[in-house]
């Protein structure tokens, strides 16, 4: 069956995934690899846009992401996998595009501005727990604070954040896209900003050298939002995430700490589970959530037995997952697969990148 168009997607390689990965990205994806032709990258460079300090542990999160694609369903025969550093081409991009984006559009990007402070709260307040200076759940706290409540130290934080590479992120985010001719780029209602940025600057670079550059058009999906088990949004810097290979001791914990209606106290209390982090588990995992929602509302059912029907529910999934995993866990396969594709990835670029060159009179 021909494919309908060019796709392309990434994610930071940040290790082992959540549920919040899954149900927000990998699960659409996973879909759309039948019927697109799909380029999905380990943005390795992205992740030292605000993570450079560190990458003691970077090839072992890629690893370990990549193995849960694969455990998820991504299929290296019916899509690409590279990784983003293995193609010498997105960078060329990257340094060409830059030469014709105005700083202006960079700095007043509402996301760089946005996930400046955040990481800089997020730093800031690691690096006090680090040294002592504070304990975790202060740190959980101050993470969980408004924007403007914190004031991270400017000098510290221009120091750390205000690189380069971070404000000129959208920039190889654009050339991540346009290097493969992706037409598609597959985003969240609240992500549509993010790729506007990029098909301004593709838009500018066709009306300096011509039509070169496909612009990028998004497939708006409706993901399913997950909670973490605190309410907040599912994130690994908020440590509130259930990993999709939990073990059955690991899980336990976790269901058994998460956010239930504070209103719902006995049993017989009426209970509402909207807001409640059990009953959205539950919908995702139970087939008698339906039926846990008019229970809950008629307090029929305490929290403490439904947290216990939900670890139920969620074993069979968790469990049948790990052994998957433990299948594709072999020495050599996820570098192999990596290879591989990143192989096709710099072909597909280098016909790009060819164009480019020529439309730039770079040969
Ligand atoms: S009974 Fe279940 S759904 Fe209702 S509030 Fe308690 S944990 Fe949530």
């Amino acid at each position: 069956m021909a494919k309908k168009g060019i796709v392309m997607s990434g994610m930071r390689p940040t290790g082992r995934l959540h549920l919040g990965n899954y149900y927000g990205a990998l699960e659409k994806w996973i879909e759309l690899q039948d019927e697109y032709e799909c380029f999905f990258g380990v943005a390795d460079w992205h992740m030292l846009t605000t993570g450079y300090e560190n990458t003691a542990r970077l090839n072992e999160d890629v690893r370990d992401m990549v193995l849960d694609w694969l455990t998820a369903g991504l299929d290296p025969e019916k899509c690409v996998f590279f990784r983003q550093s293995f193609v010498p081409q997105n960078a060329e991009l990257t340094l060409l595009l830059g030469m014709i984006t105005p700083i202006s559009w960079l700095e007043n990007n509402p996301t760089y501005k946005e996930q400046l402070q955040e990481l800089g709260k997020t730093k800031l307040s690691k690096a006090l727990e680090g040294a002592g200076v504070i304990s975790k759940e202060i740190r959980q706290k101050v993470a969980q604070a408004p924007l403007e409540a914190i004031k991270p130290d400017p000098k510290k934080n221009r120091l750390e954040l205000r690189t380069s590479g971070f404000l000129s992120y959208p920039v190889m985010q654009t050339a991540d896209i346009a290097v493969y001719g992706a037409g598609l780029v597959p985003v969240g209602q609240d992500q549509l900003p993010h790729l506007e940025i990029s098909r301004e600057i593709v838009r500018r670079f066709n009306g300096v050298y011509g039509d070169v550059l496909v612009e990028p058009k998004p497939i708006v999906t409706q993901n399913r939002k997950v909670p973490g088990i605190d309410s907040r949004k599912m994130s690994k810097s908020y440590g509130n995430g259930i990993d999709l290979f939990e073990t059955v001791d690991s899980l336990s914990p976790k269901v058994m700490d998460m956010y239930t209606d504070p209103m719902k106290i006995r049993k017989d209390d009426p209970g509402h589970p909207e807001g409640c982090v059990v009953f959205a588990m539950h919908k995702l995992y139970s087939d008698f959530a339906d039926r846990r929602e008019v229970e809950c509302k008629a307090g029929q059912i305490g929290c403490f037995q439904c947290k216990k029907d939900l670890l139920g529910s969620m074993d069979g999934p968790f469990a049948e997952f790990r052994e998957k995993r433990a299948k594709y866990d072999k020495p050599g396969l996820v570098e192999e697969i990596l290879e591989a594709g990143s192989a096709k990835a710099r072909d597909s670029a280098e016909a790009t990148m060819e164009r480019v060159r020529k439309a730039m009179n770079l040969r």
